[in-house]
């Protein structure tokens, strides 16, 4: 029933052409499930001056607590070349067993079995006490800012309360049951800049080459290791993503030297306290002045935070973590790891409202050509969240 279910659910929101930021009729496939079975619904459109208006969803159904809500995006990433596809990317096409199209994964599939297994539950529960909601955005692919945090604070305007939730994301690296996402780390973007003066590579006395200034600078960035990571995160890392002087010739040095990187740091650091630790250690490489002539003026730089910064999160909700530990052993036989690797996704805004861990398919051909899942894993994790809400509904 339930399999079945979550497949024709996932076949229709992928013949949505939702390629972020558009709704491509995706959240209306939703609303024509839910309201039916007698979920209250509101769609909200969101704009600002400086991205683009984006649709949203919030569905419920039942009064009083406790209050579960589900989170998730019908927001895709472009299919890229078309011809490279076996199976065309709005179709929602199967063969062998296995469900092809753009967010089979990531994550209409998440949200198909989520919402097949909740109309299952409530059939089956007409005496059903409390409240189940989905948080549906079409923003996640895309900038975040139409998205899930004015769906939030749109919920907090009307007095909507949550208390926990399952963000619906591929969380497994390569089976069902593999892992459930129980925090993130924190993440800070940065450009460094350094000015020299242009020269002559034959004549170095009279320049001053920030490339060599920059390297001194950027080692002093990744050595020593920010941090050992500890029980609950991995280490703190820093990459590099980009060194540029705009220089394509081998016997001038530039004037200048820009650098990019990310930093994901766990527990130990606060936005405030890593961006502190990477300013000491640039000012103390001034010093230390590695790469260069004693006779140069002090390297001049300047260091940028750039875009979205983000601060780690930890759930430890027991509730919530034993509840869909046990629905996924039940249902997998696995006991999932609780990670908190990887990437960020709109946990990190859901954190600040309540307990929130992310649970759904398998991630291996998420963003790819042919991304794709098995009707097994469909199966599987509406078994999933069906056993879910038993447990936590009990
Ligand atoms: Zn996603």
């Amino acid at each position: 029933m339930s399999n079945q279910t979550a497949v024709k659910i996932l076949q229709d929101l992928i013949k949505c052409p939702s390629i972020t930021p558009d709704e491509g009729g995706a959240l209306s496939v939703l609303q024509a499930l839910l309201e039916p079975a007698g979920f209250d619904i509101s769609r909200m459109r969101f704009d600002d001056a400086n991205s683009p208006a984006v649709e949203n969803l919030y569905a419920g159904f039942g009064s009083g607590g406790p209050h579960f809500v589900f989170a998730g995006h019908t927001d895709v990433v472009p299919p890229g070349s078309l011809a490279d596809w076996s199976h065309e990317p709005f179709v929602g096409d199967i063969e062998d067993g296995v469900v092809y199209g753009r967010g089979a994964v990531d994550m209409k599939g998440g949200i198909a079995c989520f919402a097949a297994a909740a109309l299952e539950y409530l059939a089956d529960h007409p005496d059903f006490k409390g409240r189940i909601s989905f948080l549906i955005t079409g923003d996640e692919e895309g900038p975040a800012v139409n998205g899930t945090v004015k769906l939030l604070q749109w919920c907090a305007d009307n007095g909507v309360v949550f208390d926990h939730c399952i963000v619906g994301e591929p969380t497994n690296p390569s089976v069902l049951g593999d892992t459930i996402k129980v925090g993130r780390r924190g993440s800070i973007s940065a450009r460094l800049t350094v000015n020299g003066v242009q020269g002559h590579v034959a004549y170095p006395h009279l320049s001053d080459n920030p490339v060599r200034s920059i390297t001194g600078l950027l080692s002093a960035l990744m050595e020593p290791a920010l941090d050992s990571g500890n029980q609950r995160f991995q280490p703190t890392n820093l990459e590099i993503t980009s060194i540029d002087s705009g220089n394509e010739t081998s016997n001038v040095t530039p004037a200048s030297i820009s650098a990019l990187f990310n930093v994901r740091f766990n527990d130990e650091w606060t936005p405030q306290t890593i961006a502190a630790e990477l300013t000491s250690r640039l000012d103390q490489a001034v010093l230390d002045n590695r790469f260069r002539g004693a006779d140069k003026a002090p390297i001049s730089y300047d260091l940028e935070f750039i875009g979205n910064l983000s601060d780690s999160f930890l759930t430890r909700s027991d509730t919530l973590i034993n509840a869909l530990s046990d629905a996924v052993h039940f249902v997998t036989g696995r006991k999932p790891e609780l990670s908190t690797g990887g990437g960020t996704s709109d946990a990190r805004f859901i954190k600040d409202y309540c307990p929130v861990v992310e649970f759904g398919l398998v991630g291996q051909t998420m963003h790819q050509v042919d991304e794709r899942v098995a009707i097994d894993d469909l199966t599987a994790l509406s078994r999933i969240y069906r056993r879910f809400l038993e447990v936590y509904f009990a």
